[in-house]
């Protein structure tokens, strides 16, 4: 029995040592390693304004200054920037509207903002330039067409709010509340999230 006994531990001691041989040669290979799950990425707060928003509110920011630092925060060194009163921008689009974009000849299109901080406050004026910028992005990546052609007009400021979101801008998503407002989804779908981060490529 004794004889017997040492047999069979020298067989354990031998399938002990082959488990551990094998355990380590596939630890060498990767397939134990436990790795991280990364990080879900946000589709929100991409870039981060350079300053509290809400110290330059009231009668007392200079649209120009926000709206200039809001285009260089998003990478845009070409498109025109207009600051104007309330009646022209009212000539130009619906009354009411605080802003608008267009295409321009030389392709690189121009924003026109309301001087008035009772129709733009300045708590607004970022996330309302990032807005308008992606309907400039839309006119350069469709090469100056009609964004409102077709019926397209309700997509096309759907994604212009969402090319805002991303940015992490004070929220100011008329569009946006509007389609909830109607029984719609809450906030951006995944396209449509996708679809205002590629547009970011025409910046220029
Ligand atoms: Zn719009």
């Amino acid at each position: 029995m004794k004889r017997a006994a040492a047999v069979l531990a020298a067989l354990l001691g031998l399938a002990a040592v082959i488990v551990v041989v094998a355990l380590l040669s596939l630890w060498a290979s990767g397939a134990l390693t436990v790795r991280a799950t990364p990080a879900l990425s946000r589709p929100v707060a991409e870039w981060t304004p350079v300053r509290d928003l809400d110290g330059a509110t009231g009668a007392q920011c200079d649209t120009t200054i926000a709206a200039d630092s809001a285009l260089a925060q998003l990478g845009e060194h070409h498109v025109g920037l207009f600051v104007r009163p309330q009646s022209a921008v009212d000539a130009a689009v619906p009354a009411g509207s605080a802003a608008y974009a267009e295409p321009t000849p030389d392709g690189f299109g121009r924003i026109v903002l309301s001087n008035d901080h009772t129709v733009l406050p300045c708590r607004y004026v970022w996330s309302t330039v990032a807005h308008e910028w992606t309907h400039v992005l839309q006119y350069r990546a469709c090469g100056s067409c009609d964004l409102y052609a077709d019926g397209r007009g309700p997509a096309a400021e759907i994604v212009a709010d969402c090319g805002s979101a991303l940015t992490g801008w004070p929220d100011y998503y008329p569009y946006l509340n509007e389609r909830q407002a109607a029984g719609g989804r809450d906030g951006c779908s995944r396209s449509e999230l996708d679809r205002a981060r590629e547009l970011r490529r025409w910046a220029r």
